[in-house]
């Protein structure tokens, strides 16, 4: 077992570009925690002795208080508790961040801290409608840093109305804060989402492709040289500090998902989900039923999710895996199709392990469909 999700749903704001599940009826939270309890106890068995991790994600979990966090720590932790190297994330708004709460999360254990900053500009997060300012964000990056060893930046790439040398600026100034692990997604538009409105109706242009590649290969070399590792297609660390939670989920691990819209998978096929809905969520817990529906994978649909997933990663695809896995007719036909169907440059074998190359790292996800098994 690798870990627990909690996905604590709600959020002080909506930004314009987030299709996230969250609500910003803050007043359910109260129950929403109960709820949370009752799906714990109904799941007790599914919950092992001893956790790699434990995630506070959303929404918005640092509208958490310490207490509550400690109060589901307590609950899900078990022999956890005497495991040292247990990694315990919980994800902040830099709004909500003070030397109070950074020492409260400290001392109940929490040892990672996951800062939403996207931008150190204040246009680029209003433009988003990002709740904090630029300066809020340098605060609270400022703070962690003096609690925490281990934490993490969050940035967007593609903000329309970037451009180069505002990305350089964001990505140098976050790194001007020694930042062991940082993170960094496109700007991508969702349906239904405020971004996808404006951009219909013309009040936004969105930047090209090639632009935003280029902004991505541009980061690649620039994390590299300041020593932190690509080890995963949107993750970089320095040695040691890559996130527990985050790599057992691309090595296919098994996790509980807590919450609204969170995800489970059991580590083989099965993957469950809870509805994305927080009435009915809170609602069907007050009557003792899980709001879950759940699939089991077919053989070609792990072996396409684990291309996918592997490609993204330093690691890549490991033959052994698919070995064990899937067993040999699928190295067979993964070596047929690197072979037959693919531009050399975009892949190479290092040992058993198929990886992407460097320049062509922005295409994986495209690269992977390459090598998809379609069935019925
Ligand atoms: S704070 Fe995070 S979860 Fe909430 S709306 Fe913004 S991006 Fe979405």
């Amino acid at each position: 077992m690798a870990g627990i999700y909690f996905h604590f749903p709600f959020c002080r704001q909506a930004c314009h570009y987030c299709n996230f599940h969250f609500s910003t009826q803050l007043k359910h939270q109260q129950t929403m925690l109960k709820a949370f309890e009752k799906e714990i106890s109904l799941r007790n068995d599914e919950i092992p002795q001893r956790l790699e991790s434990i995630y506070f994600g959303g929404g918005s979990p640092s509208l958490l208080s310490p207490r509550a966090i400690e109060n589901l720590l307590n609950i899900v932790m078990r022999d956890s508790l005497h495991n040292d190297k247990i990694e315990i994330t919980i994800e902040v708004n830099p709004d909500d961040v003070s030397d109070a709460y950074l020492n409260q999360l400290k001392s109940i254990g929490v040892n990672r801290i996951s800062i939403g900053i996207q931008s150190f500009f204040d246009h680029e997060l209003r433009m988003m409608n990002r709740i904090h300012s630029a300066a809020q964000a340098i605060n609270a990056i400022e703070r962690t840093a003096h609690y925490f060893d281990n934490f993490s930046i969050d940035l967007i790439y593609g903000v329309p109305g970037s451009n180069s040398t505002t990305w350089k600026n964001n990505l140098n100034r976050a790194l001007s804060f020694d930042p062991p692990h940082l993170s960094s997604y496109a700007l991508t538009v969702e349906p239904k989402t405020v971004l996808a409105h404006l951009v219909k109706i013309k009040q936004l242009d969105l930047l090209d492709e090639e632009w935003v590649k280029s902004q991505y290969d541009w980061m690649v070399d620039r994390m590299e040289e300041a020593g932190l590792e690509n080890y995963e297609f949107s993750n970089y660390s320095k040695p040691g500090f890559q996130s527990i939670n985050n790599s057992n989920y691309w090595e296919g691990k098994a996790y509980i998902g807590i919450g609204p819209a969170a995800h489970s998978f059991d580590g083989y096929r099965k993957r469950s989900w809870n509805i994305a809905n927080n009435q009915k969520y809170m609602k069907s817990l007050e009557q003792g039923i899980l709001p879950s529906q759940h699939e089991k994978l077919k053989e070609h649909e792990a072996f396409n999710e684990y291309i996918m997933t592997g490609l993204r990663t330093a690691k890549g695809v490991s033959l052994e895996k698919v070995h064990q896995s899937f067993g040999n007719h699928y190295v067979t036909y993964l070596e047929q199709q690197v072979e037959n169907h693919l531009i050399p440059q975009r892949l190479y074998w290092d040992g058993d392990a198929l990886k992407v190359s460097k320049g062509a790292k922005f295409l994986s996800d495209g690269i992977a469909s390459d090598l998809f098994i379609l069935k019925d």
